[in-house]
């Protein structure tokens, strides 16, 4: 594989069994060496020439990685979010960051796990595990991004099917997914606080519109539109109970608080891990850049403030498979602003790092710039996090 430099670095350190067991460790150190044999350079390449990283995607399910976290029973490894998340942070920071483990198996994975009936059970989670089928999430909708209670795409019935009318926009990775499940209202519940429902749409459905977003970010995931105009699906595209409310819908959106706290700190060792190590060696004066305090600090900095990260995350991991989806909650909204804060400012400063060379393409660092991005404002803003601390853990009234 040929362009950006291998880099290895100090940031994977995970040297205690207190912190953490064998187990995960030697998983942690098996998905590394899986991310790093591809690297930055086989992403990259993707990127460059409009490919998906479909190899290392079905790679990883064979390895049992993209399950790792699905029941055993249904083909998964039987672990949980802690398992899942150590895969994601590890390929992210060997330079692979693949988006689509928020949504397929975190998310979609874990809703028809916990909700779904034996049948979508059998339909979806052996593939969904083994990296054969890849779901989508779609909840974000053009007049309700922040605020999910103003959602209006709406399922009505029609004998024993559903029809399904919306609109939905950012959804990632909707073409290479089997189906996208679909977070709408039912007719009943149009109005007011969310009540969601969630439904398995598949891609070839008729009527079951999408269409690319031109986005200004360098992944192998494209975001899409989606348009649904009285989309007729069977009565069993219905994932769980119609009445369940925000219960079931929360135990899929903790998990992707949780996974994009992973994707930004493994990106953000990606990044700090090539800027030590350019640091170390790169010299214009008498000894190498990494000597002058200016440049060692802030790197000193990024890697405390990813660590910081990375133990609430492991603490909201833990909470939600243990669960106490109350306090996961919480703690994963804590995780994910911690994490992309830290992953946005590792990327900054490795970039800044590298002088000129932090622009250049042989590098790959500049287009972790808009990457990094992403967990500040997926699915999440940090403003909504700030605003969800300040009212529901601080008891601080609500200005909206
Ligand atoms: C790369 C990428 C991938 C994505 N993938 C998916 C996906 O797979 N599925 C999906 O459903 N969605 C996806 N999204 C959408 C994402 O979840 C939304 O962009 C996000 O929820 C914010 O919604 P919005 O863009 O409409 O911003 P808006 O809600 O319009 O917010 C704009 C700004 O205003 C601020 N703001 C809004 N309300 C308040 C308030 N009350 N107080 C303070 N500040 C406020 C926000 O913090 C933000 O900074 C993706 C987005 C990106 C960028």
């Amino acid at each position: 594989m040929s362009g950006t430099p291998a880099v290895h670095g100090p940031t994977g350190t995970f040297d205690n069994v207190l912190l953490e067991s064998e187990e995960r460790r030697a998983l942690r150190k098996a998905v590394s060496d899986l991310g790093r044999r591809y690297g930055r350079s086989y992403f990259l390449d993707a990127v460059r020439e409009g490919r998906h990283t479909d190899k290392l995607w079905q790679e990883a399910g064979a390895l049992g990685y993209l399950g790792v976290n699905l029941p055993e029973e249904h083909g998964g490894g039987g672990g949980g979010l802690a398992e899942l998340s150590i895969v994601l942070e590890e390929l992210g920071a060997a330079g692979c960051p693949l988006l689509l483990l928020i949504v397929s198996p975190a998310i979609c994975g874990t809703v028809i796990a916990r909700f779904g009936t034996e049948e979508q059970k059998r339909r979806w989670l052996p593939g969904l595990a083994n990296g054969s089928l890849r779901m989508a999430f779609g909840i974000t909708e053009p007049d309700a991004g922040s605020n999910s209670h103003r959602l209006t795409t709406t399922a009505r019935r029609d004998g024993s099917d559903w029809l399904l009318t919306g609109r939905k926009v950012f959804v990632s990775g909707v073409d290479i997914a089997d189906a996208t499940l679909i977070v709408g209202r039912t007719e009943d519940a149009r109005t007011g606080t969310l009540k969601p429902c969630l439904f398995v749409v598949e891609r070839e459905t008729p009527g079951f519109e999408f269409r690319p977003i031109d986005m200004e970010l360098s992944a192998p995931e494209k975001q899409f539109h989606i348009y649904m105009d009285d989309v007729r699906l069977p009565a069993d595209a219905l994932v769980g109970d119609e009445d369940a409310g925000l219960l079931q819908l929360f135990a899929g959106l903790n998990p992707e608080r949780v996974m994009t706290a992973a994707f930004s700190i493994g990106m953000g060792r990606f990044a700090l891990d090539a800027a030590v190590a350019y640091a170390r060696t790169r010299q214009v004066w008498k000894a190498p850049i990494g000597s002058h305090q200016a440049i060692a600090h802030p790197l000193a900095q990024a890697h405390i403030e990813l660590e910081l990260a990375r133990l609430m995350m492991q603490k909201a991991a833990f909470l939600y498979d243990a669960g106490d989806d109350a306090a996961a909650g919480e703690a994963a909204n804590m995780a994910k602003y911690a994490a992309a804060e830290a992953g946005a400012k590792a990327v900054d400063q490795a970039v800044h790092t590298l002088g000129g060379n932090g622009l250049t393409a042989e590098y790959g660092l500049a287009s972790l710039l808009t990457a990094s991005r992403v967990g500040r404002i997926a699915p999440v803003s940090r403003e909504m996090i700030l605003n969800y601390v300040s009212h529901h853990t601080l008891g601080l009234p609500k200005s909206y």
